[in-house]
Parts: structure tokens; sequence; C-alpha cells
């Protein structure tokens, strides 16, 4: 896959998608794709937005900075998708529109503080860990009803969902019960909704298993490699 293939690349996804959706009896306006561009070149995404793509995902706060402020597109919407690091979460508060791994109440209260101080609200889904092996990878289910009570008072924070990360195999079918634990704990602590608390965003899926999550009732597909090429690195 090339560079120059990226409107093809878009246009195959979202055909996949919409059979994915037929397949399982939902509407393909119900997922959004976001396009991960973390590690290519400004030029990728602005191929990509060009095409009629306008959601994206980066995994590092740095490089996430640097594009915000260095691409300018009307009706991009950019999305923080890896490791929270809170003391830099004052450089993206101004630009990203999504958060999608905070696992901790420490990361709202940044989140807050930052978005605060910039006037706007941000979008936040709390990571939760589907796989049961990486311990760094979101809070436990547990810990679930403790962060969305915390976030209740938070006015610059809206929490959208869940995210969750599947055990990387190479049969997407055997990650299917992953991804359907997700939905169920969305389900579970929609009790909790009112106020800024709104679970109804399910970010699950990549370019290996998107099809798998999208049939589990996912409604955020984060696709980097399908749509962009293979990476050296992140
Ligand atoms: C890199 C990344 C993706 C996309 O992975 P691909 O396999 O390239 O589609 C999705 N989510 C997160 C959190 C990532 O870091």
């Amino acid at each position: 896959m090339s560079e120059s293939s990226i409107p093809e690349n878009l246009a195959e996804i979202k055909n996949r998608i919409r059979l994915a959706c037929e397949k399982s009896g939902r509407n393909p306006t119900d997922v959004t794709l976001i396009a991960v561009s973390k590690t290519k070149p400004n030029e990728a995404i602005i191929d990509a937005c060009t095409a009629g793509q306008f959601h994206f995902g980066e995994n590092r706060m740095q490089e996430l900075q640097d594009k915000m402020e260095s691409i300018e597109l009307p009706g991009i919407q950019w999305h923080m998708i890896g490791t929270m690091q809170s003391n830099k979460i004052k450089y993206i508060a101004k630009g990203v529109n999504w958060i999608h791994s905070v696992s901790k109440a420490k990361y709202l209260n940044e989140i807050e503080k930052r978005a605060a101080s910039v006037n706007r609200t941000i979008n936040v889904l709390i990571q939760v860990n589907i796989s049961g092996e990486d311990q760094k990878s979101g809070c436990e289910i547990d810990d679930l009803p403790g962060i969305l009570e915390h976030a209740r008072d938070q006015s610059h924070i809206k929490i959208c969902g869940l995210m969750g990360m599947a055990t990387f195999m190479d049969n997407p079918e055997d990650v299917r019960s992953e991804f359907s634990l997700l939905r169920s704990t969305l389900e579970n602590h929609q009790y909790l909704n009112g106020g800024n608390i709104e679970l109804k965003e399910l970010s699950m899926g990549m370019s290996g298993d998107f099809e798998v999550a999208i049939e589990e009732g996912s409604t955020m597909v984060r696709v980097g490699s399908a749509i962009f090429g293979s990476r050296n690195n992140g």
C-alpha cells in the first residue's frame, strides 16, 4: 500500500464498514471512521481530508499538538487515542475534540482545568482494560463507576462512552468476546447517564479487526495502517 492510494484505501474501508453494518443490521452513519495518522506526514492527512475524511487520531500528545498547530482544515476533528501524560494536556486542550484514553480520575482533573482555561468542552471516552493482560491499557471495569462519578461535576468535560484495545490476534474472531465485553460494560453503566455523562460511544476496532468490532456494536473505529500504509514504528 502506498501513500498515493489514500483516497482508494478510504473508499475501500468505508465499503467494508458498510458491509459489516449490513451484516449486523446497523446503519453505517452510526459508525465514525477515525483515520489514525500517527507517524505519517501532514500531507497524508491533507490527502485524506481532501477525500472527505474529517476525523483523525494520534497516539502521541506531542505529535498531535504539532499536527493540530500546522494543519488548518475546516471541519477537521482531532482524537487523542494514546497514552496520557498529565503535563502535556495543556498543550492539546485548545485543539483536541476527543480524548479516548482516559483511565484515571487525575487525568480528568487536568483536562477539566485546561479545557476551562480555553473555554472549551472536550469529549472524553474512558479507556477500559478489556484484554485482561496489560494493566496499563485502561482502567479495570470495577473502577468505572468511581471515575464516572468523579467526572460528574466537571463542566468542561463530556463523557461520551468507552474505548478498548483488544488483544493482538491473527484471527479477529478471537477478540470478539473482548469487544462484546466492552459493549456490555457500556450498557451496564448507562444507569449513570445524566448531566455531562452520556455513555453511548464505543471506540473499538482497528485495521485488523474493525468489522468484528462493528458487529459487536462499535460506533468509532480507529483505522491506521489500512488507510495510510504500514508504519516503521509507533
Ligand atoms: C495505532 C493505533 C490504532 C490503529 O492501528 P492500525 O492497526 O494501524 O489500524 C488504533 N488505536 C490505537 C490506540 C492506536 O495506537
